[in-house]
């Protein structure tokens, strides 16, 4: 449709931008946090707060990475077991500050997914960081598999959080919404992209107080590199 049309091509637009931006900023942002850092002896307070805003832009600048260098990836055979597995022990720290346990079960042989796997682990990353940041008082996220038919792998991540309005829920997904105070609004944004770029889906199904069960199809048909 139109819409879609309009929608992707803002979505490219917005990848071109993020990587001259995203390439523009690390370099001075990296000699300011040097300078600051220097600083800090002197004005603790004060440079404790600009040091908290420049890992602030660090942390903008670096989703957007991702949106700027799909072209230097290419898919591979991967076991998305193993994925999975290592970003759950990155997240390790994070989940532990908040009190949250992350499970995965698997009660099936999986069979290999062909991926860029520096992306799937970051979508990953970025859904779980989601999940973690829905429970204020901690609990229990379960990941999931199912194979449908040997066509798609659907990775399940089911968190306990306080789940999402309606209203957010029409608007999952588009730059810059998100109802964190310290929040950038674009982890889901980056996923959409990089899971539709792997020729898969996300769907998202919440309860308000209840949870949220974020749902990454990925085919399995095998797909090669398209070279850019
Ligand atoms: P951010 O995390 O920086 O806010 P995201 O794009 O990752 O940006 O998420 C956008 C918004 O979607 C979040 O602010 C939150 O309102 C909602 N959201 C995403 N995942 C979850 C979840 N698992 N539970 C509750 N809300 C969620
Ligand atoms: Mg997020």
């Amino acid at each position: 449709s139109e819409e879609a049309m309009i929608r992707s091509e803002k979505l490219a637009l917005i990848g071109q931008l993020a990587a001259g931006i995203a390439h523009d900023i690390r370099n001075p942002l990296t000699s300011l946090k040097g300078f600051v850092h220097l600083l800090k002896a002197k004005h603790t307070d004060y440079v404790d707060v600009m040091i908290e805003e420049l890992e602030h832009i660090n942390y903008v600048v670096n989703e957007f990475m991702t949106l700027a260098k799909p072209h230097l990836n290419y898919y591979i055979e991967s076991k998305i077991e193993d994925l999975v597995q290592s970003v759950i022990h990155f997240l390790q720290p994070h989940a532990l500050l908040h009190n949250v346990q992350i499970q995965m079960s698997i009660d099936q042989v999986l069979p290999p997914i062909f991926c860029i796997p520096d992306q799937i682990k970051q979508v990953l990353i970025n859904v779980l960081k989601n999940a973690i940041e829905s429970m204020a008082n901690g609990g229990f996220i379960q990941i999931t598999f199912r194979n449908h038919a040997n066509q798609e792998l659907v990775i399940c991540v089911k968190d306990q959080g306080i789940g999402i309005s309606e209203d957010g829920l029409t608007q999952l997904g588009e730059p810059f919404f998100t109802t964190k105070a310290n929040g950038t609004g674009l982890g889901l944004m980056v996923c959409k992209r990089i899971v539709e770029d792997h020729g898969g889906n996300i769907s998202i199904q919440s309860k308000l107080n209840e949870g949220t069960t974020v749902e990454i199809e990925l085919p399995l048909r095998k797909r090669v590199s398209i070279e850019s």
